[in-house]
């Protein structure tokens, strides 16, 4: 462990904006010394393959890390796996592990992410899941190598991806979920109605408005579900994929305002002297939507990882990037650019039908955001409409034949 120096930065969280802060610090060069400290037993992977490709044993378990050992000590990124952080103390600068160990810190990047919620109806028992780790990706993997019935709890997009890749899998898949929609809280319910469609068609028991009553169980294991449309399914595994909780226990520790489930940071993803926010934790004041915004999505958390690490390196800068998701279920891409938390008007631009079409989320005329599935180019070129804040001519986006490009130098 290092020793006290006058320039010590901490990172605490080693996932998708963690490992970015480090390795931008030293990008930006930074001489001092950077500790990344991270609960999981693994170093820093890419998570989006859990519920995908890695859960469907498409790639090689050593293609999900995001960087080789020596990379972290080439950079002289000191990296500390296996160890929480239990504790923070904003006076005294320093966090303490869960060994007891106090690490003094001159800057600190709070980057810890989320937990999956549970349910306190749902019995924790050896096949029901949760999702965000490779170790928990990868005990789902194998147990559904050993069976055929999977339940989903829950239509998100961690619930629909799996539910995707069990398909593929060639699994029986029963997806429960309370809403009217998969999908709803984040895409509204006409796309909600699609994946509804689209889940459907590709042979998910798919049940919305639906909840589950009882778990039946045997020994350690739940063998079904009775549901409150009075029906009885039996299962071999269960995912529960109801959400999750930003981890917010450190800011609170550090006095740091809390707010739409995160912590709000200011342009610069700063929350405090000396301390910055990234990633899923991060309710960011952003500057084109005048509002904060906290998304819980991959590259938001790399690419804010990135901007803390320069602005701790001594390059601060409004972080202005629009928040950018995608979402792989089947044959279908889905990719969302901007942040649209209320919106009064859809426009859709080409055939939902067709399975490659876009939608625009729009407020007071206003492009808030646009979702598009087999369609990125669309996404792509809608990126300065969405910055320009003014209204936009309506039949020039539903207009398939019409160049995007012209709408925006218009
Ligand atoms: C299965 C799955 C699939 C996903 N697919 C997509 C996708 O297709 N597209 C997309 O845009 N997004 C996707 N996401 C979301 C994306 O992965 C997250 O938004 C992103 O990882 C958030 O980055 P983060 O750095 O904030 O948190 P994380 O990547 O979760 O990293 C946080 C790290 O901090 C550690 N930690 C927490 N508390 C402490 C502590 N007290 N002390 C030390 N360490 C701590 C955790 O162990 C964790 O490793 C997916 C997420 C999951 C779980």
């Amino acid at each position: 462990m290092s020793a006290r120096l006058n320039s010590q930065v901490v990172i605490v969280g080693a996932g998708a904006a963690g490992d970015a802060a480090a390795m931008a610090l030293r990008q930006n060069g930074f001489d001092g010394s950077v500790l990344l400290i991270g609960a999981d037993r693994h170093r820093p992977y890419e998570r989006p393959l859990l519920s995908k490709q890695y859960l469907r044993d498409e790639v090689p378990p050593d293609r999900v890390f995001l960087h080789r050992t020596e990379e972290y000590e080439q950079q002289r990124i000191e990296l500390v796996t296996g160890h929480a952080v239990v504790e923070a103390r904003a006076r005294a600068r320093t966090v303490r592990l869960d060994d007891g160990r106090d690490i003094h810190f001159d800057s600190l990047i709070l980057a810890p992410g989320g937990t999956p919620r549970w349910s306190p109806e749902v019995p924790r028992l050896s096949n029901v899941f949760s999702l965000r780790t490779l170790d928990d990706s990868t005990a789902i993997k194998r147990a559904l190598g050993e069976s055929q019935r999977m339940l989903l709890l829950g239509a998100g997009f961690i619930g629909a991806e799996v539910a995707a890749s069990a398909r593929l899998m060639g699994k029986n898949v029963l997806m429960i979920e309370l809403g009217s929609v998969p999908l709803g809280r984040a895409l509204g319910q006409e796309m909600g109605e699609i994946y509804a469609r689209i889940h459907r068609s590709r042979g998910v028991d798919l049940r919305t408005g639906t909840s589950v009553t009882r778990w039946i169980t045997s020994e350690d294991r739940v063998v079904g579900v009775e549901l409150s449309d009075g029906t009885q399914a039996e299962i071999d595994v269960a995912l529960v994929a109801i959400g999750v909780g930003a981890e917010v226990g450190l800011a609170r520790d550090l006095g740091l305002e809390l707010g739409l489930g995160g912590v709000l940071v200011d342009e610069t993803l700063r929350a405090a002297p000396g301390i910055y926010c990234a990633g899923d934790i991060a309710a960011h004041f952003h500057p084109v939507f005048r509002r904060h915004v906290r998304v819980e999505h991959w590259q938001v958390a790399q690419k804010q990882g990135a901007a803390c690490g320069a602005a701790v390196a001594g390059t601060p800068s409004r972080y202005e990037e629009l928040p950018w998701f995608w979402s792989d279920q089947y044959d279908l891409n889905l990719q969302y650019v901007g942040n649209a938390h209320d919106f009064d008007q859809t426009v859709w631009r080409g055939d939902p039908e067709s399975e490659r079409f876009a939608l625009f989320y729009l407020k007071e005329g206003v492009i808030e955001a646009v979702l598009s599935v087999n369609d990125g180019r669309t996404g792509r070129l809608s990126r300065e409409l969405i910055r320009r804040r003014i209204p936009v001519n309506i039949d020039a986006l539903t207009d398939v034949a019409g160049d995007l490009r012209e709408l925006a130098s218009a």
